[in-house]
């Protein structure tokens, strides 16, 4: 069986495994990212982690196929890496050049959420299909394109910025520089927002436990707290839940009509809500695209667990 090594770059750690082409993972390991001490340190720690698998594989560098990294930010054809806001110094790093001057390992790198969409595709939700989009709803939405089996990453490697597809005009101000992103309104921060502003107007009727828990101490409002509110039904709680929804398949129906995958996947720790989100979205998407296409997609929820990122990563190198 054919292996792979999978390294997965956060913002803390770097998680690293060996994998072989069926999705068995071994040894995995993970080191600090050290980000704060620049660029050439998170190099220097992914090398090192590389070493340290290969010598618990028992293996050659040369008996694997090449090795997959995920990274936030994006990653050029030359594996020089641009964006990644979170990692100071990492900008602008070469990724391919010093693995493949150490390990003579082949490098094929792309952005951690576009690593998680082709692990959904090779072993999770995506499973039996080869058309699929992945929307990773966290602090923001990240997204992932994998067309005909393959990795879809756009010039530049900078595809899959589904979180800044803009769903309402003059909208929200995003981080990006855009307006009315659907990151501003269906992420854990958007529903937060979304939290605090419906609570603001409510008066009458609407004065609900929502309101008032959220007036009490809005810094500690969170997604999950608004979906446990969502559970009781709250009316507020309810409105914020809709309206997030509505943006999401605002979002996801323009990638049905562009597109038109076999499914579309939403995972990311808002997704914990689950079935709740998944319904209220499968509503909303008819009003946002072609009912033939849509009737040819399944919205689906994510299967993979905390290995996703990894996994990803190392089912590239087998591409
Ligand atoms: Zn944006």
């Amino acid at each position: 069986m054919r292996k792979a090594i999978g390294i997965d770059l956060g913002g803390t750690t770097v998680k690293g495994v060996v994998m072989s082409e069926d999705g068995i993972c071994e040894h995995i390991t993970r080191v600090p990212t050290e980000a704060q001490k620049g660029g050439q340190q998170v190099l220097a720690n992914i090398l090192s982690l590389i070493a340290e698998l290969i010598q618990k594989s028992s293996l050659q560098a040369s008996d694997f196929v090449g090795a997959g990294l995920g990274t936030p930010g994006f990653v050029d054809n030359d594996g020089t890496v641009s964006g990644a806001e979170n990692l100071p110094g990492w900008k602008g790093t070469n990724i391919y050049t010093p693995i493949k001057e150490r390990f003579g390992l082949k490098v094929t790198a792309a952005n951690d959420v576009t690593a998680v969409a082709m692990a959904e595709q090779r072993y999770g939700a995506g499973r039996g299909v080869n058309n699929i989009v992945c929307f990773a709803l966290g602090t923001g939405i990240g997204g992932g394109i994998v067309i005909d089996g393959k990795l879809y990453k756009g010039t530049h490697g900078m595809a899959g910025e589904i979180g800044h597809i803009v769903v309402e005009t003059d909208g929200i101000q995003c981080n990006c520089g855009l307006k009315g992103c659907v990151e501003r309104y269906a992420s854990a921060t958007g529903i937060v927002n979304l939290a605090l502003e419906y609570t603001k107007s409510a008066s009458g009727n609407n004065l609900t436990p929502f309101v008032e828990i959220v007036r009490g101490s809005p810094s500690k409002v969170t997604s999950k707290m608004v979906y446990e509110y969502v559970a009781a039904g709250d009316a507020v709680a309810l409105k914020v839940h809709h309206k997030a929804c509505d943006m999401l398949a605002r979002a996801v129906g323009i990638i049905l009509n562009t597109l038109s995958p076999d499914r579309v996947v939403l995972g990311g720790g808002v997704m914990m809500a689950g079935n709740v989100i998944l319904d209220t979205v499968k509503e909303c998407i008819p009003r946002y695209c072609w009912p033939n296409i849509y009737e040819h997609c399944e919205i689906v929820l994510a299967q993979m667990g905390e290995d996703a990122g990894v996994m990803g990563a190392a089912a590239m190198a087998f591409e």
